[in-house]
């Protein structure tokens, strides 16, 4: 059974339409309310997604504060340079394996929190997040989906000077500033779509299209990612894989992002973030 995961005011809930139910509640108290908690268990989930028309709503979307949908992972990874036409604006050679990064979970920000800039070398990444849904060690990229608990939208904002200025580069650090992971605003279970390896992804800059792709053009595609990363350690829920940013990144043309600017990500089935720089 699909079902979409919200973190409203820092409680678990499911989203069906514009209305959201709040999990603790609906399964009279068997999930957890803290939305960590809620996604260690996607069987229990999907159980009371399934019968989630037969309870009255808390209320709707549209009115609600939504925060990150997995507000604490213990685990953060980015992937560079995962499509071809981003690696050749970053005047890079395709990679041969995948370029694995931590962006610290300590970045992680709401799909509608203000990004703090704290340099002028800021640049935004639109980007499809993937959320680990079990625990996962040396799965087959063929039955990776399996062990997603859901996909969700992200920007990995990029901090340049801090990110390019080391020899050799140090991605961890200029990744990671505080507020530079905006995730959400939905988490959305991959039987949902139709496609899940094949979603368009957009960012826009004050209304300005600048990235417009789609995830099927992914040089290591999902299943590979997690099937990749599941060798080398032991994946838990809530784990988030940032899959890589299409071009039309800021950098090439050196437009960094500055105080004001609004960042419009969004996913197609999973919504829209919004995030203004200050
Ligand atoms: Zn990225």
């Amino acid at each position: 059974m699909p079902f979409t995961f919200a973190n409203i005011d820092n409680r678990a809930c499911l989203v069906l339409g514009d209305n959201f139910y709040d999990l603790n509640r609906v399964s009279q108290d068997t999930i957890g309310s803290d939305p960590m908690s809620a996604l260690s268990d996607i069987d229990a989930l999907r159980q009371v997604s399934s019968a989630l028309t037969n309870n009255e709503p808390d209320g709707s979307l549209s009115d609600a504060k939504l925060g990150a949908p997995v507000p604490k992972p213990r685990n953060s990874f980015g992937v560079g340079l995962n499509y071809k036409d981003h690696a050749e604006e970053s005047k890079m050679d395709l990679p041969e394996s995948p370029v694995i990064f931590s962006k610290f979970p300590s970045c992680i920000a709401g799909p509608f929190d203000d990004v703090e800039l704290r340099a002028t070398s800021g640049d935004y990444e639109a980007e499809l997040v993937v959320v680990i849904g079990r625990i996962t060690r040396d799965v087959i990229a063929e039955d990776a989906w399996e062990h997603v608990a859901g996909v969700t939208a992200g920007q990995d904002i990029s901090d340049r000077r801090l990110q390019l200025g080391a020899r050799p580069p140090q991605f961890g650090l200029g990744k990671s500033r505080d507020t530079y992971g905006p995730t959400g605003p939905l988490l959305v279970s991959p039987d949902s779509f139709a496609n899940v390896d094949d979603l368009q992804l957009t960012c826009e800059i004050n209304g300005d299209r600048r990235q417009d792709a789609r995830t099927s053009s992914l040089i290591f595609n999902v299943p590979y990612l997690v099937s990749y990363l599941s060798e080398v350690m032991t994946l838990v829920p809530g784990d988030l894989i940032f899959t890589g940013t299409p071009s039309g990144v800021g950098m090439p043309d050196k437009r960094f992002l500055v105080a004001g600017d609004v960042i419009t990500t969004t996913v197609e089935g999973v919504g829209t973030m919004v995030n203004i720089c200050r």
